[in-house]
């Protein structure tokens, strides 16, 4: 199957509230290209440089995704066109943002990763450290950055059961926080969970966007 296929019967499982993030790390413009053609507009990439490169040579109407793990030295690369960072895991890495945002005339979309895996290797925050880190008068004086919500990955495994209670974990921690933290704010509203093995369960778990790369794009 074609990469224009692959998209319209991932977009066709979703229901109605679940955008897609289409992931094109490692494939080049032309594979994107195709996709953007039938409509796809958000695409995400998990390297800056990579992602660089791809917004210069791109439509400039796509929305690109930072996805991956950003390093502090890098964020000045992206800042002036990335629409959304997925993976802010350090208040030393919302401070950097926050000052480029400011250079750029632009209050920044990110969304807070948190550690929701088994795993040791996954990066993110837990409820504790967040909310210490928010409640902060610190905190307060980052006018650039807007915090939109969360991001997880869980466990990489066939488990069902426990993707699922690591996804239910994350809307809880959304919830939380959207209560306790942002006051209910309407901004507060996105949960970023589910990548092509797992999106399924992802969207029954509270998912409002899904990251989905190999099953549009074929694997890598
Ligand atoms: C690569 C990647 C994805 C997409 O993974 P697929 O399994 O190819 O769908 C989603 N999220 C992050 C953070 C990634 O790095």
């Amino acid at each position: 199957m074609g990469i224009v296929e692959n998209l319209q019967k991932v977009k066709s499982s979703l229901t109605e509230n679940v955008k897609l993030i289409a992931v094109s790390k490692t494939k080049p413009n032309q594979a994107i290209l195709e996709a953007y053609n039938a409509g796809q507009k958000a695409f995400g990439e998990n390297k800056v440089q990579e992602l660089t490169q791809k917004f210069e040579s791109l439509p400039k109407d796509i929305e690109w995704h930072m996805i991956g793990h950003l390093q502090r030295n890098k964020v000045k690369y992206i800042t002036p066109f990335v629409h959304l960072i997925h993976g802010v895991d350090s208040f030393s890495l919302l401070q950097e943002i926050n000052k480029q945002a400011a250079k750029n005339n632009k209050i920044q979309k990110v969304l807070l990763q948190f550690h929701i895996a088994k795993e040791e290797t996954k990066f993110g925050f837990d409820l504790e450290e967040a909310k210490s880190i928010l409640n902060s008068t610190v905190f307060v004086e980052l006018k650039n950055i807007e915090i939109c919500g969360v991001m997880g990955m869980a466990t990489f495994t066939n488990d069902q059961k426990l993707i699922e209670s690591e996804f239910k974990l994350l809307n809880e921690i959304f919830d939380n926080l959207k209560a306790d933290v942002f006051n209910h704010s309407s901004s507060f509203k996105e949960i970023s969970m589910g990548m092509s093995g797992d999106y399924l369960i992802a969207i029954k778990c509270g998912s409002t966007m899904v990251r989905v790369g190999s099953t549009i794009f074929g694997s890598r």
